[in-house]
């Protein structure tokens, strides 16, 4: 996850502000193993991904997904993850 910003109170507990930020950005066809890792031991998961959906995040991990795997969710169930993030 790149960037704090203020008044996200949860990105106060992302496990990523403690490792290097660029696995979260792996080079087409690279690995985001590392990312998914960290991601996987994250207890604000769910509110990261809930982030990177309704800000439609293209690039990096977040909540342990990729660009495609954001996409294919968005695809998947628009309103469900609008009624998600309105709460
Ligand atoms: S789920 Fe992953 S990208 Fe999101 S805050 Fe946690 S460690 Fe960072």
């Amino acid at each position: 996850m790149p960037i704090i910003q203020q008044g996200l109170t949860w990105q106060a507990m992302a496990r990523c502000v403690e490792v290097d930020p660029e696995i979260f950005f792996p080079e087409r066809g690279g690995s985001s193993k590392a990312a998914r890792a960290v991601c996987s031991e994250c207890s604000v998961r769910q509110e990261c991904l809930l982030y990177a959906l309704a800000n439609r995040e293209q690039f990096g991990i977040w909540g342990g997904t990729s660009e495609r795997e954001r996409r294919r969710l968005r695809r998947l169930s628009p309103s469900r993850n609008n009624v998600a993030l309105a709460r």
